[in-house]
């Protein structure tokens, strides 16, 4: 038996629709964290001088430029074009000028080529005016409008994945997309910006929703929502029902639980089904799409608006006045801190997403990307005491990563084989299913970064394979 396909006890139950009990073997329970933002409204991000655009900000090839130092850019025009099939366009948030076209700081490449936008004025990104149409019809729309509209538009999953979004809601002729999932879990510790776009912009979710179930033509649609969110389950119900929709689409409460958002859990919470080690969901007929993806889709296919803003969660102890800010992409991390009263006097560590999934940065000119949901600031107090002198000891076969690993792996092993640099005997134990949630890492008495370890081993690999520039 590999470790991929261990038994870890009967998979199938039976449950019904709004059962909290939805969820998925392993995980973890962390400190939730969400109070320090949840009720902080989304209120407009800071003014910038200057947006740097990275031209990779998605899973696939880089954007090309589309402009040279010098070229004046419309708001919303076109600066990074595609030239392979896995790419999303990238646009300006601001009129401006284009000062430069260079390396820029990237949280997981290190340096990537972006384009620097002087901007125009120096005016605030204002929240955007969403109007659902009266009397909304998706059926409007052909399956082309609206892959073609979010193509255009350079939507990528905003939850953290980035892969492009038309691909993913084409439809497909082979298995076809039977079963649309909308991701509302943030099962992250600490991030409520997808919380707040549920609050705050549910009729334009619930419109980015009917949009990807027609353009891939799913007929079974639930919005799945952790059960620690009761006031946005209401919220999406009440507006569900207020426009007709409720039988349609239907809001399924799933465990609180980490990582109840990933794609593979919530598929297993939300229908029972499993997704094949190494496969993708529609190979089973699923599409899962984030909220905030949806909000977008929304926006592109409704308004002809372009990705350049999105929701960021600015928290952690170490910042001044956290909350959930309308940021501009490409708005450095330093200028949203900034904006955010700077950071507190014990802060020490600033990372890019949540505490399990987050990268920590350690240039505060890395700039915001559309997948960029959230920057923690974190103090030696939240850390842990003393967790800096807290040193790796020998592993002890306690086997918690096993249990812990919502994927069925086994993490020690991985670890160990990319530690030896042993990559295919981590490619043996199935390194490439890893999702790099962190369960193990958190889990581990004898503090093993065994997710930063298999995390290296996946980017070593993908350099191996070409996948990732180097
Ligand atoms: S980081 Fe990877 S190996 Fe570790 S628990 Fe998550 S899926 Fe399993
Ligand atoms: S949790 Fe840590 S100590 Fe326990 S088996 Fe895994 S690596 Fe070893």
């Amino acid at each position: 038996m590999t470790a991929a396909t261990q038994d870890r006890g009967p998979q199938t139950h039976s449950f019904a629709l709004g059962d909290p009990s939805r969820s998925f073997a392993g995980g973890v329970h962390p400190p939730e964290g969400k109070h320090l933002t949840e009720d902080r409204g989304i209120e407009p991000g800071p003014s910038a001088k200057e947006l740097a655009v990275l031209l990779s900000q998605h899973i696939g090839a880089p954007a090309q430029p589309a402009v040279k130092k010098g070229d004046i850019v419309a708001a919303g025009q076109q600066i990074g074009e595609c030239k392979s099939f896995v790419c999303a366009p990238v646009h300006a948030p601001t009129a401006g000028k284009v000062k430069d076209v260079s390396l820029l700081p990237h949280a997981v490449l290190g340096r990537a080529m972006g384009v620097i936008v002087e901007a125009e004025s120096t005016t605030q990104p204002t929240l955007p005016p969403f109007q659902r149409p009266q009397g909304f019809d998706s059926d409007a729309y052909t399956s082309e409008q609206i892959c073609e509209a979010v193509r255009d538009a350079g939507i990528v999953g905003m939850g953290g994945a980035g892969f492009p979004t038309s691909i993913k809601i084409q439809p497909d002729t082979k298995t076809p997309k039977e079963t649309l999932i909308v991701n509302g879990c943030e099962c992250e510790p600490y991030i409520t910006c997808d919380y707040r776009v549920m609050l705050e912009w549910t009729e334009q979710v619930i419109t980015g929703v009917q949009l990807v179930a027609r353009a891939c033509g799913a007929k079974n649609i639930f919005i799945a929502i952790e059960d620690n969110k009761p006031k946005a389950i209401e919220r999406m119900n009440a507006s569900l029902q207020k426009l007709g929709l409720s039988a349609a689409i239907r809001v399924v409460p799933v465990k609180t639980k980490y990582p109840q958002g990933g794609e593979r859990q919530l598929i297993r919470a939300v229908i029972e089904k499993i997704v094949p080690t190494g496969g993708i969901p529609p190979m089973i007929g699923v599409v899962v799409t984030n909220v905030a993806t949806a909000a977008a889709i929304a926006d592109a296919v409704v308004h002809g608006r372009p990705l350049t803003h999105r929701v960021v969660t600015v928290t952690g102890w170490g910042v001044a006045r956290p909350g959930n800010y309308y940021v501009s992409i490409g708005t450095t991390v330093q200028a949203l801190i900034d904006h955010c009263g700077g950071m507190t006097a014990d802060a020490v560590k600033v990372v890019l997403g949540g505490p399990m999934m987050g990268i920590a940065i350690a240039d505060l000119s890395t700039p915001i990307t559309k997948t960029g949901g959230a920057v923690m600031v974190l103090t030696t107090q939240q850390i842990g005491k003393g967790r800096f002198e807290q040193r790796q000891t020998p592993c002890i076969r306690c086997g918690r990563c096993l249990q812990a690993c919502p994927e069925n792996l086994n993490p020690t092993k991985i670890a160990h084989a990319v530690k030896n640099s042993l990559m295919d005997v981590a490619e043996s134990y199935y390194i490439s299913a890893c999702i790099e949630c962190g369960c193990c890492s958190y889990v581990c008495p004898a503090n093993i970064d065994l997710s930063g370890y298999i995390k290296t081993g996946k980017i070593f690999l993908a350099r191996r394979k070409k996948k990732m520039p180097s």
